[in-house]
């Protein structure tokens, strides 16, 4: 089996190399269909994740319903080894989202940067077009995960025509805000990233 369960909590058996192609399939399926297909949801789990959503049920359902739930941390990656079914490696949201970057770049697909405090979604864009040349950057904005604002980022995230679009909002609220939203954003694909921004930019 490609994926087991750890405390209740999806988790799928896939390197990073996998889930890029899997972020791949998706965006080419999407942009190569005739119909509008519906966001994909990228979780990475720690082990905060599967702790939170041991009493957060919609955090729980949306971890357990998401296209792609990679292991995000080596307390995870122990845990399915202590299960008999390891996971092959971590798949962390920061060391993926310069991995993002050069696939949307080599594949012409455009990433939009939602989330972190002002100012820093646009200096992590930046130093993504120097690890990714050719990067086109759709969109960045900081927002808020705030309920009143989601209609409106929405908006944005559909007239910058994103293909990819990563969230910094922490977790669970980026995860959630992204099962919220997924049936009105125009992506193929969502992924929250926790502090991965910040990281970049800093
Ligand atoms: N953040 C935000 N708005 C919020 C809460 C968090 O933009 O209401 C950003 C914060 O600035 C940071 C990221 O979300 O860039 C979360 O980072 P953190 O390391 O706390 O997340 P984790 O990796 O623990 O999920």
């Amino acid at each position: 089996e490609d994926s087991l369960t750890v405390l209740g909590v999806r988790v799928d058996r896939l390197t990073q190399r996998e889930t890029l192609e899997g972020i791949d399939r998706l965006v080419a399926l999407r942009r190569e269909s005739e119909e509008p297909i519906e966001c994909q949801q990228v979780i990475t789990v720690n082990t905060e994740f599967i702790i939170e959503a041991q009493h957060n049920q919609p955090f729980r359902q949306c971890i357990n319903e998401a296209a792609m739930v990679v292991p995000d941390g080596m307390g995870v990656v122990w845990a399915t080894r202590y299960l008999g079914k390891p996971a092959p490696e971590r798949v962390t949201g920061t060391d993926t989202l310069p991995e993002v970057a050069r696939l949307c770049a080599r594949r012409g697909y455009r990433l939009y940067l939602l989330g972190a405090a002002p100012g820093v979604a646009e200096s992590a864009a930046e130093r993504l077009g120097v690890l990714a040349p050719g990067l086109q950057i759709a969109g960045t904005y900081a927002g808020s995960p705030a309920p009143e604002e989601e209609e409106a980022i929405c908006e944005c995230v559909r007239i910058a025509q994103a293909d990819v679009l990563c969230v910094a909002y922490g977790a669970p609220a980026q995860e959630l805000w992204i099962a919220r939203n997924r049936s009105r954003l125009s992506v193929a694909v969502a992924m929250g990233v926790g502090g991965a921004y910040d990281f970049l930019s800093g």
